[in-house]
């Protein structure tokens, strides 16, 4: 079957990770027999070095025309002096907007081998640490009336509606059903009103779906429980402002940034991937960074815009025996470990597709 993905490379490390990633991709479509369709485009500080803005309409238009699009990363210091308005996390928030993707789905996961990478203690991980938070990416308080006042306080309007808690926890269930089942909702019901209409919501929502568990936290002991036992976590459901703090607390709890992968979804099908780091300007150019986040993400896509389950499966796990065979890049490796270039990791990954 064909599949049109957009590919925006971007800045940095961008285009070093997403070659890989499509290195994955095309033993995908070649052991599969599927046909993946790519359109390059700009975005970020290379586009606004070739047009002066970092999101072009030719790059939304074919955004919008493709299947699904996969990014690497924007930014990187050579724009950092521009004025906020035509800087590259423009380009980032633009393509978002444009997709109109209103759910961020960010597995963290901790890989048997990498587990020295892992802050917490080995005892805290019995049982391992495999989940996804789906947080909520269009409402809260991000998003509400922002005033100050005469006096200096400021105000931001904290507003969720029923229509957008329903999508998202229909899209927290979608998830955990095709994973162990268990939703975890958290929000902080006890004191703001709006966490009372999400959880009611959710409660509701949840009655459609009886096979699927449900559990409910006050978002401080969410955060203390992720430290305690992640284990009990499968999908975390949540608004914007607390997923993203929890979000970044589950990443840095497998320790390795260069392995995490994200995915935004919306109403359809076309939905955004791209690894949850930055453009890492520090080692751009090199050939050392990790390309393990941007494949997982494109595993994300065959997932969840083509419906191409084996194909995800296939991919993470090619990721999984390669971490067991003691493949490292520079990040993930100790000390007196080998390491391999990033288009070395991406080849040794296809190869074990
Ligand atoms: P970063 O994630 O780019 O880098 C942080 C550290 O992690 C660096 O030491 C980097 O070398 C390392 N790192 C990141 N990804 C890696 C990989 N795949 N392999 C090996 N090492 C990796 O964050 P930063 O340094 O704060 O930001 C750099 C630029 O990226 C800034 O311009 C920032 O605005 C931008 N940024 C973009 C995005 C995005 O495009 N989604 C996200 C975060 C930051």
């Amino acid at each position: 079957m064909e599949h049109r993905i957009a590919v925006l490379k971007g800045d940095g490390i961008g285009p070093e990770i997403i070659d890989e990633a499509l290195k994955c991709l095309g033993v995908v479509a070649e052991e599969f027999g599927h046909s993946f369709i790519y359109d390059e485009q700009l975005i970020g500080g290379a586009a606004i070095d070739a047009l002066e803005i970092p999101l072009p309409s030719e790059t939304v238009d074919a955004c919008l025309a493709s299947d699904a699009v996969l990014m690497g990363a924007v930014g990187g210091p050579q724009w950092d002096t521009l004025p906020p308005s035509v800087r590259p996390e423009q380009g980032l928030l633009g393509i978002r907007k444009a997709l109109g993707v209103y759910a961020n789905i960010r597995p963290a996961k901790l890989y048997a081998p990498l587990a020295d990478a892992c802050p917490l203690k080995p005892e805290r991980l019995q049982g391992g640490l495999d989940l996804i938070v789906c947080r909520e990416l269009t409402g809260d308080v991000y998003f509400g009336e922002k005033r100050r006042d005469a006096d200096g306080a400021g105000h931001d309007d904290m507003t969720y509606t029923i229509p957008e808690i329903e999508r998202i926890a229909h899209r927290a269930y979608g998830l955990a059903k095709q994973r162990r089942n268990h939703v975890t909702c958290v929000d902080k019901s006890n004191i703001l009103e709006t966490s009372r209409v999400w959880r009611e919501t959710v409660e509701r929502v949840a009655r459609e779906y009886p096979d699927i568990e449900t559990d409910y936290l006050y978002v401080d002991n969410a955060a203390m429980q992720l430290v305690l036992r992640p284990s009990q976590f499968d999908v975390i459901l949540t608004g914007n402002l607390f997923g993203d703090i929890l979000s970044d607390e589950a990443s840095c709890i497998t320790g390795s940034i260069g392995m995490l992968p994200s995915a935004s979804l919306g109403e359809t099908s076309l939905g955004l991937y791209e690894p949850i780091h930055g453009s890492a300007p520090d080692i751009a150019g090199q050939n050392k960074a990790n390309p393990i986040a941007t494949i997982l993400s494109a595993a994300l896509m065959l997932r969840y815009s083509f419906g191409l389950f084996a194909e995800a499966n296939a991919v993470e796990n090619a990721v999984d025996a390669v971490l067991k065979e003691g493949y490292r890049t520079a990040d993930i490796a100790k000390p007196d470990e080998s390491v391999l270039t990033c288009s070395e990791m991406g080849s040794v990954i296809a190869s074990h597709i």
